[in-house]
């Protein structure tokens, strides 16, 4: 596959060649204090000298001491927003002279180009599209909104102090499921972008784009730039017999333990990017002569959740929490053929408690060694 640097003055030809091509480009912004993904029109949406610093429970932006265009971690939106919106309205029923008659939903008309995908974040859309399209039943909304995405990614050149996708196996290098790829350079003497395409259609919009050829030099700075993110992680998971550790401790005091601080807000689910628990709604005009059936995100953690035959079968906190952790960390092997969790650290950064996946896992695995 291709290469080719970019310097930064020439970046907004990104913009300019996604743009002609059709393409509404999506990409990180800030807004109200975070890092969010919504509609980009040009360079200058982009937190250009903007990091941020995440705990658990903490997520707090400040500025470079560079004009960077990238050089922060994930924040609390993630591209499943787009591609299993929160809320989507599957048909509606319109009452037309004494009949019923059925609309479906308007299929998506938009062409969308993520920028700024991260190794994680194509983890998990990779995940997402085999619980959407690759489980048996295809979505039709998931794969209207999937079909036609060109995915701009990056290497990222900052590590969150929540990530934790080395130990995941998922990044911080992106290894496929991109369109092009980019590394920033950036240091007292450039700022560049290494370019590398993924595919034709990534092929075709590098062939367009300004720059110059890449050197081994450039390699090795790019190298660099993942080896430093990697080094920097901020958390760790030791996946070795992980469904195992956790299918054996279902009655570990830990859970009641975590179910003491957890909210059952249901964030972490909101957050995460392979949740993709949903219910259905339908609404009716108060006249009488419209219906609408829709979709919206729904949690593990609710308590209707689980209701089965009007009554819920995961009563408690502690049922919830478990059934959730179990499932990304265990079943999920067993449903999907891999873990449901990518490593990326938002569950950890956004519970507001602060309760942190990777240490309660470490917690049953540290008395389970002690036990055996
Ligand atoms: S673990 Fe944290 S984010 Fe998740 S439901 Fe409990 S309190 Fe909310
Ligand atoms: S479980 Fe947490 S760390 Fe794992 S993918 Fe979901 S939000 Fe990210």
């Amino acid at each position: 596959m291709s290469l080719r640097v970019l310097d930064r003055v020439d970046f907004p030809a990104l913009f300019d060649t996604l743009g002609d091509d059709g393409y509404t480009i999506m990409g990180p912004t800030v807004r109200d204090h975070a890092i969010v993904y919504d509609e980009i029109g040009g360079v200058d949406d982009l937190p250009i000298g903007w990091t941020d610093e995440q705990e658990a429970g903490e997520y707090r932006l400040r500025r470079r001491d560079d004009q960077a265009l990238f050089g922060y971690a994930v924040g609390q939106h993630s591209w499943k927003k787009l591609l299993f919106p929160p809320r989507t309205t599957l048909f509606q029923v319109e009452r037309n002279n004494g009949s019923l008659q059925f609309v479906p939903n308007e299929v998506p008309d938009h062409r969308y180009a993520f920028l700024g995908v991260r190794a994680c974040e194509l983890a998990a859309i990779a995940i997402q599209d085999r619980v959407f399209l690759g489980s048996g039943a295809v979505d039709r909304t998931y794969e209207a909104e999937r079909r036609d995405v060109f995915t701009v990614a990056i290497n990222c050149m900052v590590a969150g102090g929540t990530c934790f996708c080395v130990s995941m196996g998922t990044g911080p290098r992106c290894t496929s499921g991109y369109d092009l790829v980019l590394t920033e350079i950036i240091d007292s003497e450039r700022h560049e972008f290494v370019f590398e395409a993924g595919s034709e259609a990534g092929e075709r919009v590098l062939s367009l784009l300004p720059g110059r050829a890449v050197t081994d030099a450039d390699l090795g700075a790019v190298d660099r730039v993942v080896e430093g993110t990697a080094a920097s992680m901020g958390r760790s998971m030791d996946l070795l017999g992980i469904k195992e550790l956790l299918y054996e401790n279902l009655e570990h005091p830990r859970w009641d333990e975590v179910a003491e601080r957890c909210l059952s807000c249901t964030n972490c689910t909101l957050v995460c990017p392979t949740c993709f628990c949903s219910t259905t709604e339908d609404t009716v005009t108060l006249d009488g002569d419209s219906a609408q059936r829709s979709r919206r995100w729904d949690s593990c953690f609710t308590l209707d959740f689980s209701g089965l035959h009007g009554v819920p079968v995961r009563n408690t906190t502690k049922d919830r929490y478990r059934q959730w952790m179990t499932h990304k960390l265990a079943s999920w092997y067993d449903q999907f053929g891999s873990s449901g969790c990518v490593g990326c650290g938002r569950c950890i950064t956004w519970c507001p408690v602060g309760i942190d996946i990777t240490e309660e896992v470490a917690a049953i695995r540290a008395s389970h060694g002690a036990k055996a």
